[in-house]
């Protein structure tokens, strides 16, 4: 049997070993961590579990395939549901909004509520259902670095309707000449944050998120996010997957042309392949450090950061649902806080997880369990202790006003994720959470293809290569590098 040692456990990672198993290969997965799942892990504390990373679920069927193509019943495994309500939505002057998951319940809600007509929002579904289908072939499902990706019948089809996929307007620009109300700008400008970016400088080819979401669905494990991540393992597991925990990849080992093996807890092993789930930043810097380092495609900007507050809440909020938004008043200057001046917005738009509203043992009987995150530049070395501090208090402010509730003295326990931990825990670079941001046309061929030029028998999966970050494109990428792989 041909060996193969993948470097990190994260989504990527055990989908590259199940789908290497299926192959033939004898698989070893080395994972720094005591644990598996990277940024979809989870914690528990005083009686609440909080999911740590992820907390969108969209595209599940890119985990079902994984069982199906592996001989097994995803059911079996792993169950998840689809939301009725994708998402309640606070103004600060009192609007409410809340995003049905049915497209025309709404689309209808937003006319009620903003007077923006019901056939503007259907038919910007529909055009983004249109740019999904042209883009998702080529751009998603294939290697954006083999000519074999351009000559195919999807592509040419891209290519003939390419005006439609909006790549000179940023999302901003279009989302404005789409809509009137500016709620509902910024509503549908908030996609862009969905892989980190930034909807003024991000091409409205990115207005294919909300079709994900809208007209494919809003989903959630049953047994929560870290569920995901659960049910792989227990699949390469069965597949005969050997897992190293607390075994941190030191080096990539090769001869100067081929990856023949990894060094760990100082030893050489020897591997046929190596697929490399570590951050493409730092597995250049720092396991690869003679071979010659593609400085334009590592040194691209990267996507944002998060700030989160994992609170446990001593109190039922019924007008919160499993996923909240309280918008800042001025998105605008909040961007260009976090892209342009690198520092925290004094009033940041506030998201809440609440996965206690569907599953109800992730909070003691009357409590919630909150996870409270705001969009926060990667890191820079910024001052980040006083950043948490002063935000922590902006956001205790503006969720009590919006909720007209006191929240401080509700929380009965607190944990903070911040860039830094991000980064430490997860060998992200800059604590970035989808690795380069798509700020600009070009991001797509700008990321790190899923093998290397270089080195034969090199290959990358994860969010930091193509085709992004983000639970679907991370399990796609494991596709895409295995598929190489003959
Ligand atoms: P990662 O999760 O980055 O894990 C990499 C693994 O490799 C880690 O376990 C690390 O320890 C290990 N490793 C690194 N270096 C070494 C080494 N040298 N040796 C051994 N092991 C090593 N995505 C969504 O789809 N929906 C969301 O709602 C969402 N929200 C998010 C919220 C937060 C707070 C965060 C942090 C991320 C979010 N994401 C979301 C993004 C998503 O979590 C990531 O894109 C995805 O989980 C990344 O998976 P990955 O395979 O790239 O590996």
């Amino acid at each position: 049997k041909r060996e193969a040692a993948i470097v990190g456990a994260g989504i990527a990672g055990i989908a590259a070993a199940i789908r290497l198993a299926n192959k033939g290969f004898r698989v070893t997965v080395y994972e720094a961590n005591s644990y598996a799942g990277g940024k979809l892990s989870a914690f528990e504390t005083k009686g609440y579990r909080f999911d740590a990373g992820p907390s969108l679920f969209t595209l599940p069927q890119l985990v079902d395939e994984l069982f199906v193509v592996s001989g097994k019943n995803p059911s079996d495994y792993f169950e998840y549901i689809r939301l009725p309500v994708v998402c309640q939505y606070f103004y600060e002057d009192g609007t409410r909004i809340t995003a049905y998951s049915q497209p025309e319940e709404f689309a209808r809600e937003i006319e009620q509520k903003t007077g923006e007509p019901c056939e503007n929002i259907l038919h910007f579904l529909q055009d983004s259902q249109t740019k999904y289908e042209l883009t998702s072939e080529v751009f998603l499902h294939r290697s954006l670095h083999k000519a074999s990706t351009y000559l195919n019948a999807h592509a040419w089809k891209g290519y003939t309707h390419f005006p439609k996929l909006d790549v000179f307007r940023t999302m901003h620009q279009a989302n404005k000449a789409t809509f009137k109300d500016p709620r509902v700008i910024q509503l549908f400008n908030r996609y862009a944050t969905y892989n980190g970016s930034d909807p003024y400088q991000t091409p409205a080819t990115m207005n294919i998120i909300p079709h994900l979401e809208y007209n494919m669905g809003a989903y959630f494990p049953k047994k929560g996010m870290h569920h995901i991540t659960h049910s792989l393992v227990q699949l390469a597991n069965e597949k005969g997957v050997n897992f190293n925990f607390n075994a941190p990849v030191q080096e990539i080992l090769t001869d100067g042309q081929q990856a023949n093996g990894v060094k760990v807890h100082n030893q050489n092993i020897q591997a046929d392949i190596v697929i490399s789930n570590m951050d493409v930043v730092n597995t250049y810097k720092k396991l690869l450090p003679k071979a010659s380092q593609p400085k334009k495609i590592l040194n691209q900007p990267k996507s944002s950061s998060a700030l989160i507050f994992y609170w446990g809440i001593q109190h039922p909020f019924p007008e919160l649902d499993m996923h909240n938004i309280f918008f800042s008043q001025n998105y605008q200057e909040e961007f260009t806080h976090i892209f342009q001046k690198q520092t925290v917005y004094q009033d940041p738009t506030v998201y809440i997880n609440i996965t206690s509203k569907h599953k109800k043992d992730d909070a003691p009987e009357g409590c919630e369990n909150w996870f409270v995150m705001i969009n926060v530049p990667n890191n820079a070395g910024q001052d980040w202790d006083k950043l948490i501090q002063e935000a922590r208090k902006n956001i205790l402010t503006k969720l009590s006003r919006v909720l007209d509730k006191d929240i401080e003295p509700l929380i009965a326990c607190e944990s903070i994720l911040d860039p830094r931990t991000i980064e430490s825990r997860t060998s992200s670079s800059q604590g970035a959470l989808y690795g380069n941001s798509s700020n600009n046309r070009y991001a797509a061929f700008l990321r790190h293809a899923n093998f290397s030029s270089q080195i034969k028998n090199l290959y990358f999966c994860g969010g930091s290569v193509h085709p992004g970050g983000g639970i679907p494109l991370c399990l796609l990428s494991a596709k895409i590098a295995t598929d190489l792989i003959k």
